[in-house]
């Protein structure tokens, strides 16, 4: 199917995203679809990042339905939560290649998930469809987009979902924490590094604008995204990326971390850790991660390649 009669074709009428995924809230809270897990949470500085480090409230219900799946998998049953999906979490359907789930056990509000209609996995590079669907959303919902591409870089799931949670994070403050470092210096337009980062990371301005002409948002973020992979060390030729990573996406910026590793001394990171928005269980996490330092954190998981010109806190 051709990505570009997609794009014409959306099937997400223009500006109703946001209502549709505050109404689908609404009645799958009320049904007991959707179960926020509760955090409280403080900051972390290190560097010059502050972070947003969320701790678990309780035991969580995720926790709960991840054993369920690990089970269901050992007894050769292997459970795909987007096929089918849970009818009540269904935003819209955006292509004729993706749809849009809410996030069933979502820390922020209003987390949304792309996921492909047919199986895919995780493992396979991101296309123009994906791409397609993706700035449909971020077209709609000011956000951060990424990707957990592979279990090594935080991925739970091997249907392929690309996520997409509105900014601000906070009420206070910037809307994204990794903000407060892109703003230092301007981003060209072309694979770079930023000094404040020790962990392995290339990033890029998008065009401002960009998104305005939905004829040529996707190819931007596809050309970054691929610029992007190649400049951290990802293989285009490979059949399927030779890392592990995270991408992250805004309406300023692209990002993508290389990873070798998908937690250290227990903390497990994502890509919404290297926006500077860290998860812990406990406690007992906590003290590590003040321990480690959020930053040193990161570069543990990160891929240990070399990166030039970059503080050495790792
Ligand atoms: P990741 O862990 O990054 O692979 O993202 C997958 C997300 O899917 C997780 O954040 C889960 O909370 C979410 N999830 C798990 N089961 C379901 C489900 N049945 N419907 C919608 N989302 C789900």
């Amino acid at each position: 199917m051709d990505p570009w009669v997609n794009m014409q074709h959306s099937k997400l009428q223009p500006g109703t995203l946001w209502e549709k995924v505050h109404q689908t809230t609404y009645h799958a809270l009320a049904s007991g679809a959707l179960q926020p897990i509760e955090t409280q949470y403080d900051f972390l500085y290190q560097g010059e990042m502050r972070f947003l480090v969320r701790i678990l409230a309780n035991l969580n219900r995720k926790e709960v339905a991840k054993q369920a799946q690990d089970k269901s998998a050992a007894d050769g049953k292997p459970f795909n939560p987007f096929l089918p999906y849970e009818r009540a979490l269904f935003v819209s359907d955006l292509t004729d290649t993706h749809l849009c789930l809410l996030n069933k056990y979502n820390v922020v509000d209003h987390h949304i998930l792309i996921v492909t209609r047919a199986f895919e996995d995780q493992d396979t590079w991101l296309t123009l469809e994906d791409f397609v669907a993706l700035g449909i959303c971020m077209a709609e919902m000011d956000g951060l987009g990424f990707y957990n591409g592979g279990t090594r870089a935080g991925a739970s799931q091997r249907h392929k979902h690309l996520q997409l949670v509105p900014l601000p994070l906070l009420p206070e403050g910037v809307p994204l924490p990794l903000d407060g470092v892109i703003a230092q210096e301007p981003l060209p337009g072309t694979p770079t590094t930023l000094a404040a980062l020790p962990f392995s990371h290339r990033v890029l301005a998008l065009p401002e604008n960009w998104l305005q002409n939905p004829e040529t948002a996707p190819a931007y973020l596809l050309n970054g995204y691929q610029n992007l992979m190649a400049a951290a060390g990802l293989d285009l030729t490979a059949p399927i990326p030779n890392k592990p990573y995270n991408l992250l996406v805004t309406r300023q910026w692209m990002m993508v971390v290389p990873r070798c590793q998908d937690s250290y001394r227990s903390i497990p990171v994502n890509s919404l850790g290297f926006a500077g928005s860290l998860l812990v269980k406990n406690a007992d996490q906590m003290a590590i991660l003040k321990e480690l330092g959020p930053l040193t954190l990161l570069c543990q998981v990160a891929d240990p390649q070399p990166v030039l010109n970059t503080a050495t806190l790792c």
